[in-house]
């Protein structure tokens, strides 16, 4: 144990596989929207772990569940019933209005879920021929890190030498309904359209008004599901509980995870129709942690703390007046090139080339200032603090990255 940080980052350097370029910031502590370093220094947290944290740092409803659960039962398996996982799986089908729910662990695996679901769905009940079913994907979608979904990123590093790939998969422009269109249109094999409300690890592209009820609309056409993959977005993070609803989308397949749990335990989620989720019987999907007593009834809590506290309203409410004051910075500062976002998740582009180190320097800047935020894809730089923030609290942020972009302009 000691104060210094670079000893914790020298550890990460020499044991840790360097599968992640951390910001030079070694966190000991966190409470509502703050964290504290090793050296005692005080930042807002504005990646929220990539919107796993919604509900706070160490939110003490989620933690009170946590630890009396930790004390009673934490995993029993599947291959018993437990007292909590029927209950959850009522709760969250209530919550979002679905009839059946398939428990997981990490994001990545509800979105395997999700397409296995999809595909047997195609072959028995919309009769498309074994192993010919395709799904429709986005451009520069990001879905998760393995072997079958990296096999259709566009991500060059997430991809190169990881291959044989997965086949069964064919991308359109993201935004794009003729694209949709005309793949759907020309080909029958398709069983599934997956796709993000807004692409957050992308640089939070949202995409036009309407397309997401339109895509929709095509999905019903052509007898296609539409998953919608709410894992970053879902959970009150745009300024409703899913983004979808944004424009009154229900999506055929729901795809949940990171604050699905307020960053208290990894739980992810597959929800649908009691009619889709029927092909998956006994034996053919599952994990030995999905499901668990402790991560279920984190969730609960987690869930039932977004209503409780109206981190939707607030989002939205916040969200805007975080997009007018960064637009007021974007039209002084020629470093800024434009903002976009939908409740709290946001991102600044930052005017330089991709491969430029603006934008990271502009958070180590921002963390100087005690601000924590990290670019996605080069010069774009995402703001999504905690859906608990104050409106005092974001005008202290709002001032910390002012005075920073100030000073980095000159
Ligand atoms: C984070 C994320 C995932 C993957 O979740 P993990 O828990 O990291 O596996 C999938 N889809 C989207 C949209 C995400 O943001």
């Amino acid at each position: 144990m000691t104060n210094n940080s670079q000893y914790y980052i020298d550890l990460e350097n020499k044991y840790g596989a360097h599968n992640y370029h951390p910001l030079p910031v070694v966190l000991t502590k966190g409470e509502g929207v703050k964290v504290w370093d090793v050296e005692g220094n005080e930042y807002y947290d504005f990646l929220s772990a990539y919107s796993a944290v919604n509900q706070g740092h160490c939110h003490p409803k989620i933690i009170d569940t946590l630890t009396k659960q930790a004390q009673t039962l934490t995993l029993t398996s599947r291959a018993f019933y437990s007292d909590k996982l029927g209950e959850f799986e009522k709760f969250a089908c209530d919550y979002f209005g679905f009839d059946k729910l398939l428990p997981m662990n990490t994001g990545a695996e509800a979105v395997e879920t999700a397409i296995k679901v999809c595909r047997k769905w195609a072959y028995e009940k919309k009769g498309i021929a074994e192993n010919e079913a395709q799904l429709i994907v986005c451009e520069n979608n990001f879905h998760g890190r393995t072997t079958t979904i990296i096999s259709f990123s566009n991500d060059e590093n997430a991809r190169k030498n990881f291959g044989p790939y997965t086949a069964g998969f064919i991308k359109v422009e993201y935004d794009n309904l003729q694209a949709l269109e005309e793949t759907l249109k020309n080909n029958d094999k398709v069983a599934g359209f997956l796709v993000e409300p807004i692409q957050g690890e992308a640089g939070v592209y949202v995409p036009s008004s309407g397309y997401l009820a339109k895509a929709k609309a095509l999905c019903e056409k052509y007898n296609v599901l539409f998953l919608g993959d709410e894992i970053q977005t879902g959970v009150a993070r745009t300024g409703k509980l899913l983004a979808l609803d944004h424009e009154n989308v229900k999506p055929d397949i729901l795809i949940l995870g990171k604050a699905l749990s307020g960053g208290a335990y990894p739980v992810s989620a597959v929800l649908t129709t009691d009619d889709i989720m029927d092909v998956i019987k006994s034996g053919q999907h599952g994990s030995t942690y999905g499901g668990n007593p402790l991560g279920v009834a984190v969730a609960m809590t987690a869930l039932q703390v977004v209503k409780d506290e109206n981190l939707a309203e607030n989002a939205e409410e916040l969200g805007t007046i975080f997009r007018a004051e960064m637009q007021k910075l974007v039209d002084q500062y020629d470093i800024l090139t434009l903002v976009r976002g939908k409740g709290l998740l946001n991102a600044l582009v930052i005017n330089d080339t991709e491969d430029s180190d603006t934008a990271w320097n502009l958070c180590v800047a921002l963390k100087e200032n005690g601000l924590l935020a990290k670019p996605t894809h080069g010069n774009i730089i995402r703001f999504a603090p905690p859906l608990v923030i104050t409106k005092a609290q974001l005008a202290e942020c709002i001032d910390i990255i002012s005075k920073t972009v100030a000073a980095f302009a000159k």
